[in-house]
């Protein structure tokens, strides 16, 4: 594919920026790409490991004369990256972000963005458990989509032009309004991520009983739910602090659920069991039959995909 912006900068170089500059180099997307990151640290270790063309020591440096700036920060960052970088942007740039809830993004990055660029927010559903500069890897988003979420005023040119780069870096594309996309994500990523820390919390109570038992014989089941619950702290705090309607909404109907099945058993009622287990079974084949997963037995475990595992 050809070049879709001379330069693309990234702000924040953790697991997803930085897998969005090996995509983009593999494809040759971007003319240059330029990144910064808060910490000495981690702009040192993008320098080292060549991460970028070139890795600036302040956010409003590395915009300056983008074509394209990419948000790659933990949501509750946005509005101070955003209020840092407002005034050093190049008039037609686009601006854009990753973050995984998006009406609290919009809210707290539009405001800040002068008239003369367009603001389009998007979110790649790929990830890993692992952060930093030297987790990401050019396939992660391979056949995986991206949510791209136009706002109000956003320029069709502009949202065209990020669509190509996703679809550049391998990822389906899809559009949906910010609302929507919190209620969705909520159901398919944010509640299960929520209910495997509790799941995880559970057992490491339950293994002060039990003397390691737990980790000792766990299972595939909980292996998942561990591999899940290992996922960034900072970050999923965030996501929980600011997809909070969505989040409560799915949770009050999980909780339902889970009482209903309470019940069940409590009762004996195994025809609930049986129709309740044929429906979910249903829709994992679904998501085997949308490419949006394995069927090999152990989830494909003996040839692991680097960004099959979680993703937020
Ligand atoms: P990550 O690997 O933890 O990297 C986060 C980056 O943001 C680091 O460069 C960090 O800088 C910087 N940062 C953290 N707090 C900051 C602050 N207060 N101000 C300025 N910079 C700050 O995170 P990630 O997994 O790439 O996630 C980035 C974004 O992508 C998040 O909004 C997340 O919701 C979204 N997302 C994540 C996934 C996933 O599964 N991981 C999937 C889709 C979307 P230092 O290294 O210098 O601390």
């Amino acid at each position: 594919m050809a070049q879709v912006y001379e330069r693309a900068a990234l702000i924040g170089l953790g697991l997803i920026a930085s897998s969005m500059s090996h995509a983009m180099r593999r494809a040759g997307l971007a003319g240059e790409i330029v990144g910064y990151a808060r910490s000495e640290d981690t702009r040192q270790i993008a320098r080292d490991i060549n991460l970028c063309d070139r890795v600036c020591d302040t956010a409003a440096e590395a915009v300056k004369d983008a074509d394209l700036v990419v948000l790659c920060v933990p949501v509750g960052a946005m509005e101070a990256v955003a209020r840092e970088i407002g005034p050093a942007l190049k008039p037609g740039a686009t601006v854009s972000d990753v973050g995984s809830v998006k009406t609290a993004v919009v809210e707290a990055v539009a405001p800040h963005l002068p008239a003369n660029v367009h603001f389009v927010p998007a979110h790649p559903l790929a990830g890993t458990e692992h952060s930093g500069p030297r987790s990401g890897f050019a396939e992660l988003f391979d056949d995986r989509y991206c949510i791209i979420v136009p706002v109000e005023d956003s320029d069709r040119a502009a949202v065209d032009r990020l669509t190509d780069l996703w679809r550049g870096m391998g990822a389906r594309t899809e559009e949906m309004d910010a609302e929507h996309h919190d209620l969705v994500l909520a159901v398919t990523s944010h509640t299960p991520h929520l209910i495997a820390y509790t799941m995880v919390g559970v057992a490491d109570d339950l293994r002060r009983v039990t003397d390691s038992e737990v980790i000792k014989y766990s299972a595939a089941g909980f292996r998942d739910f561990t591999r899940i619950a290992a996922s960034d702290p900072v970050m999923w705090r965030d996501v929980f602090l600011n997809n909070k309607e969505a989040t409560l909404e799915i949770l009050g109907r999980f909780t339902e659920e889970l009482f209903a099945l309470q019940r069940a058993i409590r009762q004996g009622d195994g025809d609930h069991l049986h129709d309740y287990f044929t429906r979910t079974r249903a829709i994992r084949r679904g998501i085997i039959e949308a490419g949006q997963d394995t069927d090999a037995p152990d989830f494909g475990r003996s040839k692991p995909r680097k960004g099959d595992i979680t993703g937020g």
